[in-house]
């Protein structure tokens, strides 16, 4: 275990030469250990209480709490350990090592976003219980770039961990209390197989898929018509054909035919919802051509998120930055956190623009302010 925290220097390069990518494909998934144990051995040296928590069912997956002080109320400086895949050809730094050039430090999670935690500690330095009349907690969530398993088994513990919680998602300093929910969903349709010369020997599953993406399309003017947030830059829900999949051969009726939609939410719809009047207008255009259909998630929604304009997190965070609160059309932990009772702000030093992108990279001028707005909310929240 460490004496002293390290520098903040130190800190950042050690988590970005800490693999920890998370992936749905299993040959690219990786435990966040690594992580979660370099934070622990340092918040515990700040003094902190910490919790590392396994995640049921994610062998190798871990969160960690970390609490300075005690009592109801708080603020949680929340991240994520985990990164995305990288593809090291198409990097000119190593993803491995911090690497500083031109005012910019490279490296994977730079910007999106280990880089957070290590700023989070940083802004806690010197700080000790008595110093605190509500607690300050520190955490860092796994696996929010592939299953959000981290943030789901917070939520299902149902213990929160704080009043208000910031996560330090890319946001480039600027304070985001909306954000879409995202669904991913999967329509299959079977039909029969038969020799292409006599439509009457088979049932087209193709022919069907055609008819339900024209659907699709109508639902999708729909959606458009009942749904509307001025807040987002794309203001209705979207539902975007994304993938295609049927038949093998043009002399032969297509058997089966799946397709791949992905949807945004607005604040105010439910994923099951949304499912439900899928199914039903896929049911309907399959029982009349006589096809089998399914429609099921690609993944676990991830909910809209609202945190209300009024929330002190929220008017804290515009006092401090100068800017006013927005919309992202990402999925965060956010909806989570809410779920939790944590009113939830998304605000961190990265820019979308670099996430989950070659030669990622955090502009060594955003730490300076990060660590002054962090500071303010800690006096705000907990001291
Ligand atoms: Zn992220």
């Amino acid at each position: 275990m460490a004496q002293t925290t390290p520098s903040l220097r130190t800190m950042l390069e050690a988590l970005v030469s800490a693999p920890s990518v998370s992936c749905v494909d299993p040959a690219l998934d990786q435990s966040n250990r690594a992580v979660i144990d370099l934070l622990a051995d340092w918040l515990d040296a700040a003094g902190f209480r910490t919790r590392p928590m396994e995640i049921p069912g994610r062998p190798g997956k871990l969160n960690l709490v970390a609490t300075l002080g005690a009592g109801p109320g708080g603020l949680v400086l929340a991240g994520h350990t985990d990164t995305v895949p990288y593809d090291a050809s198409r990097w000119s730094h190593d993803p491995f090592r911090l690497t500083e050039d031109g005012g910019r430090l490279y490296g994977l999670g730079t910007s999106d976003m280990k880089t957070f935690l290590a700023i989070a500690i940083e802004a806690a330095r010197g700080l000790a219980t008595k110093d605190l009349t509500r607690p300050l907690v520190i955490l860092a969530t796994a696996d929010e770039e592939s299953s959000m398993s981290g943030a789901r088994a917070l939520a299902q513990a149902g213990r929160p961990l704080g009043r208000y919680a910031v996560i330090g998602e890319p946001t480039g300093l600027r304070p985001v209390r909306l954000q879409k929910g995202v669904m991913g969903e999967a329509v299959h349709l079977v039909g029969r197989t038969g020799h292409a010369s006599d439509p009457s020997l088979g049932c087209n599953a193709l022919d069907g898929m055609q008819e339900v993406m024209g659907d699709i399309l109508v639902w999708r003017e729909e959606l458009g018509g009942r749904y509307k947030h001025p807040a987002f830059a794309v203001q209705t829900p979207t539902v975007n054909l994304g993938h295609i999949h049927g038949g093998d051969n043009p002399n032969r009726i297509c058997g089966e035919c799946e397709l791949h939609l992905d949807l945004r939410l607005l604040p105010g719809m439910r994923a099951e919802d949304l499912r439900s009047e899928l199914a039903a207008r896929v049911a309907a255009i399959s029982g009349r051509r006589g096809l089998e259909w399914r429609v099921e998630p690609l993944f676990a929604s991830i909910p809209p998120a609202e945190t209300p304009a009024g929330s002190a997190i929220v008017e804290a965070g515009e006092a401090l930055t100068g800017h006013r609160a927005g919309a992202v059309n990402f999925g965060t932990e956010a909806p989570f956190f809410n779920e939790l009772g944590m009113e939830t702000l998304v605000m961190g030093p990265g820019d979308v623009a670099q996430a989950h992108q070659p030669d990622e990279y955090l502009e060594a001028a955003r730490i300076p302010p990060t660590l002054e707005l962090l500071r303010g909310l800690i006096r705000r929240f907990c001291q």
